[in-house]
């Protein structure tokens, strides 16, 4: 709740405001920067694109994929 009422206070209550603020948007993504700088990780399978905290990747991975042409 304490991050909500940040971004509440702080960026009118959007992430995307929030993002902009700290110069994330479409030409810099805030998932590539948590995997550089966050410790996230990126899935495995070829193709998708799936990133977050490692456990939820490894959860994540163990579903099916759907095929990527
Ligand atoms: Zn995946």
């Amino acid at each position: 709740m304490a991050e909500a009422a940040l971004v509440a206070a702080e960026y009118g209550g959007t992430v995307p405001r929030l993002l902009a603020a700290h110069g994330y948007g479409p030409d810099k993504s805030v998932t590539a920067a948590a995997v550089t700088g966050g410790g996230w990780v990126r899935c495995s399978v070829p193709g998708c694109t799936y990133t977050g905290a490692e456990a939820s990747v490894r959860n994540h991975e163990a579903k099916p994929h759907k095929e990527t042409a």
